[in-house]
């Protein structure tokens, strides 16, 4: 188990990358602590595989330093790195049995053979292949494989670091929810650095104690789930967590208030204090649907809105309004009165925050 640490990394695959758009990952400044549980969420596209690849060494960054434990291993190969990896798509042998395919992570560092039969059979209940650790690798399904190369991730416990890339992708969704509940499981007993990749906000939400969130080659924000809900650092955060996600309003300095398309917000001193300075970028509000409500008359911090759709879901209405230009989404509780075609949404302070081109401001 170790901490692994990013001083400056940043990576480019083109041979002479001048431009910020010439780089897969822009430097990274941050740390995984040792024993922690991260997801690392984030579209397609966006680094995830390329900062796993850094870590495990089949890829080495054009800039900066990787540490694990304070010892620099950015020159060392993977083999020197003791890191397990998961591949989104099975990595197995075929022409091995389900056994020796979980044993050959142990083979391979020379433990003794009672000790490998223990921690295979261990392993293979784990995640219910027990019945069938005889059974050739090329006759399973792609679920079983996949499981098998859970199960060859997971074998070794003197690992600095597991790392999941997208490891479930192939798993139909019941089975899903199973081995990312064994995991979790596995995470409490062994206390091992864990790094789980999605794009799935829930997948990363369930299974992460913190979640690391990429955006164009970026860390944008790392944090537990709640201070993503509840503080995103930026835009894209707002918007990729949260169902629906953040409202993000057009706004702009004027006098003692804030105006959201010709409305007047009177939020108080600490934005106003925000605000100012920042005349010249992006200004937007962020609210999340979960912190509006309707009020029955305007007030100072209350937009007036035509409702155009109402939609009961359950145990919520969500609202979706016009602004202007601009759309709202609210969520409602079950019980709140259905709100008429125009009405105000009121913002709580507290709970509004202020971007400026695209990050939080405060
Ligand atoms: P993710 O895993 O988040 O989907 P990747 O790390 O695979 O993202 O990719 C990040 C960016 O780097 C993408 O724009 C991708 O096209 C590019 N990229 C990934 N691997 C290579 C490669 N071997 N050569 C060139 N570009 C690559
Ligand atoms: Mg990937």
């Amino acid at each position: 188990m170790a901490e692994i640490r990013f001083a400056d990394v940043a990576h480019s695959y083109r041979a002479n990358p001048k431009a910020p758009a010439d780089y897969a990952l822009k430097p990274l400044r941050f740390a995984f602590e040792n024993g922690g549980a991260y997801a690392l969420l984030g579209p397609s596209g966006c680094g995830k595989t390329t900062l796993l690849n850094i870590i495990s060494g089949l890829l080495q960054p054009s800039e900066g330093r990787v540490w694990f434990d304070g010892i620099d291993v950015t020159g060392l190969p993977p083999a020197k790195r003791n890191i397990a990896q998961v591949f989104q798509f099975p990595v197995i042998y075929d022409t091995m049995t389900v056994a020796e395919n979980l044993a050959f992570p142990l083979r391979n560092r020379g433990l003794p053979k009672a000790d490998i039969e223990k921690r295979v059979v261990e392993v293979a209940e784990m995640l219910d292949l027990a019945r069938m650790l005889k059974r050739r690798a090329s006759r399973l399904t792609a679920d079983e494989k996949q499981k098998i190369s859970l199960g060859r991730g997971l074998v070794r416990d003197d690992v600095a670091a597991i790392l999941f890339d997208e490891p479930l992708t192939v798993i139909d969704p019941h089975l899903k929810w199973l081995l990312r509940r064994k995991l979790k499981e596995v995470h409490a007993r062994f206390r091992h650095t864990l790094v789980y990749v999605t794009h799935d906000q829930n997948e990363a939400l369930t299974f992460a104690e913190k979640v690391v969130v990429m955006y164009e080659g970026e860390v944008v924000q790392l944090g537990t789930p709640q201070e993503l809900f509840e503080r995103p650092a930026h835009r894209f955060v707002g918007y990729f967590i949260g169902s629906p996600g953040m409202n993000f309003l057009p706004c702009r300095l004027a006098g003692d208030g804030i105006l959201i398309d010709g409305t007047d917000v009177m939020l108080g001193d600490p934005w106003l204090a925000r605000a100012r300075g920042r005349e010249g970028a992006r200004l937007e509000l962020g609210v999340r649907p979960e912190f509006l409500h309707v009020s029955t008359a305007p007030g100072p911090t209350t937009l007036p809105v035509a409702v155009t759709r109402v939609e009961d879901l359950g145990n919520y209405k969500l609202v979706t309004a016009r602004l202007g230009p601009h759309e709202i989404k609210a969520k409602l509780d079950e019980d709140a009165p259905v709100p008429t075609a125009t009405a105000h949404l009121a913002l709580a302070p507290q709970h509004t925050l202020l971007y400026a081109d695209g990050r939080l401001v405060g």
